[in-house]
């Protein structure tokens, strides 16, 4: 069953044995248009591989011959997106399907439309092709899979199915090359062996620590998508450790200790999360994978300037740090300083500060920080247990608990902040 150029395997409905309850109708309705409207188009990619391994797949994708503006043309909700790979997106219901045109990988054509760094990194990539060009520009076998929803047909060209049924990730065509023109992909075969659990290509594995070395030419905005994408999808726990096992965590988060348990307990708890559907927010992540660093810096500065100055000089430090690789949008970056600057002051539980701190529109997301930090060994498990106990408590019994906690208030903090025109606080978010 060896796939061979011009010559792709196809199966038909019998031998695949998708399950058309599993394919989301709103990617076969954007198929059928453009079928009907004489193009060729087909489900690929990451859908047409889990639909082969009988999973749910995440979301569905569109290839077709038809340009970008034809694609915009014919769905009135849709828009044009991208400049480095340009595609549309089709709104269907409450559904968003990517539809992105077939593309050729011939490196001979640099063109306005195609570009490549001295590297032989791909900088643009808009030069349109055939359904089997497209296939080859793919990046691993098992996702450069067609599925015609209308015959039920799938499509390999490269071998898919074969590296499918072995359970292996390996690219299509020379592993360097490929790895070279976007050195995203290593993170990509990272994320697939996560998540499907597939074998690496001893290819892949021996060239991952150059591939490490290249990321650093990728777009730290890029590279924030791609680890949400790697750390937030299900998965996390199983990826990181993959990511620490070879350069690219240290590559990722040059500042964050691998083996720091704090992690592999939050990554744990966010799968779980995921599993259950429960909301998660990057902010918390990225809290997590950067907490040591931050703690270090505040250590440093306290012997300088006073605690809050400290932790407050710490936070912008840590965060700018890891901007130089990963572009952490402002909306999560916020939300890192305001679980981190949380969290002294729910150790530290000062009487008329109680409530405040328990309307705080961050305290759950400090809370949890809290408890995952006494979970994995941090000295703080007494007051994550009082904070549990004030959440479960009568307002009556609340007011002994804060009660409780005035007779241990020292009192030279206090007398200190009266000579003090400016609260330090005020340096820290509400
Ligand atoms: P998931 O189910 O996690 O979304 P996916 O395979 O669909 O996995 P996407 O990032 O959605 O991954 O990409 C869709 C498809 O586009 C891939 O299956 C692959 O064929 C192609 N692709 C994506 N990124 C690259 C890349 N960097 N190089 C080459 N092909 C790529
Ligand atoms: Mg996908």
């Amino acid at each position: 069953m060896n796939a061979a150029a011009n010559n792709p395997v196809r199966l038909e409905r019998a031998e695949h044995g998708i399950d058309p309850m599993l394919v989301d109708q709103h990617g076969v309705e954007v198929v059928s248009r453009l079928q009907q409207e004489g193009f060729s188009a087909y489900l690929v990619g990451g859908c047409v591989r889990d639909l082969l391994l009988e999973h749910q797949p995440k979301d569905f994708d569109v290839a077709t011959n038809a340009t970008p503006e034809e694609v915009k043309a014919l769905f009135r909700r849709s828009r044009l997106v991208g400049r480095r790979f340009r595609i549309a997106h089709v709104r269907v219901g409450r559904e968003l399907i990517e539809v992105s045109t077939f593309r050729s990988n011939t490196s001979a054509k640099q063109s306005d439309d195609r570009s490549h760094s001295d590297e032989g990194m791909i900088l643009r990539d808009n030069v349109y092709g055939t359904l089997e060009e497209d296939a080859f520009r793919r990046d691993f076998t098992i996702n450069a899979l067609y599925y015609d929803p209308t015959s039920e047909t799938v499509v390999d060209y490269v071998g898919g199915l074969e590296d499918l049924k072995h359970r292996r990730l390996r690219f299509i065509g020379d592993t360097a090359t490929r790895l070279r023109e976007d050195p995203v992909r290593a993170l990509r075969a990272i994320r697939f062996q996560a998540k499907i659990g597939f074998t690496l290509d001893t290819e892949i594995t021996r060239l991952l620590p150059e591939a490490a070395s290249a990321m650093s030419a990728i777009p730290p905005a890029r590279l924030f998508d791609e680890m949400l994408k790697l750390l937030l999808s299900g998965y996390g726990e199983r990826a990181w450790r993959l990511l620490a096992d070879c350069p690219l965590s240290v590559v990722l988060f040059p500042n964050t200790a691998p083996d720091d348990p704090l992690i592999r307990q939050a990554m744990q708890n966010t799968d779980e999360r995921i599993a259950e559907d429960k909301p998660i927010t990057p902010g918390f992540m990225i809290a997590v994978l950067l907490w040591k660093d931050y703690q270090a810096r505040v250590r440093d500065h306290e012997s300088t300037v006073k605690p809050a100055e400290a932790r407050f000089l710490a936070a912008a430090e840590t965060l700018a740090a890891q901007q130089q690789v990963i572009a952490v949008p402002r909306r999560f970056s916020q939300f890192v300083r305001d679980v981190w600057s949380l969290q002294e002051r729910l150790v530290e539980r000062r009487p008329r500060n109680i409530t405040r701190l328990a309307e705080n529109p961050r305290f759950r997301a400090g809370y949890d920080f809290l408890l995952l930090r006494g979970e994995t060994g941090e000295d703080v498990v007494e007051p994550g247990e009082w904070w549990t106990r004030y959440q479960q408590v009568d307002p009556e019994e609340r007011e002994k608990m804060v009660g409780a906690l005035t007779g241990r208030t020292p009192r030279r903090r206090r007398q200190k902040k009266k000579t003090a025109p400016q609260s330090p606080d005020s340096l820290e978010c509400p």
